[in-house]
């Protein structure tokens, strides 16, 4: 019998109402959230940390690997383009220009090895691929949000949903008609009509009872540290050597290095990153370990002698967690596939030429009518996750999911039923890029 306690019935007061809720502010969710309120919808989007950009910010993982499909034609453009060019503007990021993308030429791959713009097995090409700084991307975000007017709820974590059974036997099964947050001010809820799962660990569409898949990984802890002595000379060729001193990327801030390596494959165990338990073991290993690779480079690594540590992560780098099983799962053999319903398409961050166009279908849940995921939760099989849960992807999958949702709203359709074409006519004219979808069935 396990130990357990029954609290007592609780009233949660009902602190907003809105047209699309869009739970999680990692780069799905910000895309998502823009995409919806530029539709006209009322937003409101939640988040758990008091900052925007998820992993793309908190987690310093501060590569946007790839808009491109590796042979030098952009594969994901809209929002995260869009992002791009708001850096831009900030002077706060650095990527080849597109004269260069997918350039053979060696001295060119090198410098922009040196970036961390360039992964895989060879023989490489110049990818766009992005470099930026993640405090420039939370101010970016934050101020991009309240532009297109979306509601900013920060602080709170979603807990719970309330699920209304319409058709018990029938799919889709039923709507939420309201999400449930904790907070320092206790339980509230948020009434909404439409709802994007874009939490990343999946955790609403694991709270309204859909189908998914989980997997354990090596968590990672990324790391930054300054004073370097030349850290744009130091990832070198030896990094396709395994040499972890190579994996010292140059960032936007001169002096200053970006250390992946964290603590990832040399930990003990995978960890379960939806397990509080397995979340502390790996915070306290992680930690650690980036303090022993602090130590370890500046004894050993030329160029740190004199570096110190600037930042570590905010969050644990999570690759996989939860992945919805929806309507569609997205195989490894449906690489170049063109899906009659195509909403967003990305390449592969290791591999030249493979891209992946994701159906509107991998963002659907089988049992509710009013809820879709977006980001690295989304409908794919385990390979393909590997290319979908990169943030460019992320904002492409967001992007679709915001303007579906707002459309499921205006037509008052379950979002199994919207019109598909229409959501494809509406994210072409916002700027996104989909395939030719005469080349598909
Ligand atoms: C080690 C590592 C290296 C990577 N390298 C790259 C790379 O070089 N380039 C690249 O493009 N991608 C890379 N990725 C992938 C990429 O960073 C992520 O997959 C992507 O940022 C995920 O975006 P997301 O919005 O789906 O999820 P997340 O960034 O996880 O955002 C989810 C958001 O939801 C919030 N949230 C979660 N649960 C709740 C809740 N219950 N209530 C309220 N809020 C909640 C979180 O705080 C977070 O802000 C890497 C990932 C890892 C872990």
């Amino acid at each position: 019998m396990p130990d357990v306690i029954s609290l007592p019935q609780q009233q949660v007061p009902v602190v907003a109402s809105c047209d699309v809720l869009v739970v999680g502010g990692g780069a799905a969710g910000i895309s998502a959230a823009i995409a919806a309120a530029r539709q006209g919808a009322d937003v409101v989007l939640v988040e758990r940390y008091g900052y925007l950009g998820g992993l793309a910010s908190g987690g310093l993982i501060v590569l946007l690997l790839t808009l491109d499909d590796g042979d030098g034609r952009q594969v994901v453009a809209g929002q995260c383009q869009e992002l791009v060019e708001r850096l831009a503007a900030r002077g706060a990021c650095f990527y080849p220009p597109a004269g260069e993308w997918g350039a053979r030429d060696e001295g060119l791959i090198a410098g922009y090895r040196r970036w961390g713009l360039v992964w895989g097995s060879g023989p490489h090409r110049v990818r766009y691929s992005v470099a930026y700084d993640p405090e420039e991307l939370k101010y970016v975000a934050t101020t991009w949000v309240g532009e297109a007017g979306v509601r900013l709820m920060l602080h709170r974590w979603a807990s719970d949903v309330v699920f209304e059974l319409e058709r018990p036997h029938g799919r889709p099964a039923g709507r939420l008609s309201h999400v449930v947050f904790t907070s320092k001010a206790g339980r509230q809820a948020v009434r909404a009509a439409q709802v994007i799962d874009a939490s990343g660990d999946g955790d609403i569409f694991a709270l309204a009872g859909e189908a998914y898949d989980s997997e354990r990984v090596h968590p990672w802890l990324w790391f930054r540290m300054a004073g370097v002595r030349a850290p744009d000379e130091r990832a070198s060729e030896a990094s396709s050597h395994g040499d972890r001193d190579a994996f010292a990327f140059r960032t936007l801030n001169p002096g200053q290095a970006l250390l992946p390596w964290g603590a990832a494959e040399r930990i003990a165990r995978r960890i379960d990153a939806t397990d509080p338990d397995d979340l502390t073991f790996a915070e306290v290993e992680c930690r650690r370990m980036v303090m022993d690779e602090v130590d370890r480079l500046r004894a050993q690594a030329p160029g740190f002698e004199q570096a110190y540590l600037t930042d570590v992560a905010l969050t644990l780098g999570i690759t996989e967690s939860r992945r919805l099983r929806g309507a569609h799962v997205l195989a490894r053999e449906e690489v170049d596939h063109v899906f009659p319903d195509a909403i967003a398409s990305t390449g592969h961050w290791t591999k030249y030429g493979a891209v992946y166009h994701i159906p509107y279908r991998s963002l659907l849940p089988l049992r509710a009518s009013n809820l879709l995921a977006a980001g690295r939760c989304i409908s794919v099989d385990h390979r393909v996750h590997h290319a979908t849960k990169e943030i460019p992807a992320c904002f492409a999958t967001g992007e679709a999911a915001g303007i579906a949702a707002a459309q499921a709203l205006r037509s008052g359709r379950a979002v199994q039923d919207i019109d598909v074409p229409a959501l494809q006519s509406a994210l072409r004219r916002a700027g996104a890029w989909l395939p030719d979808l005469t080349c598909g069935e």
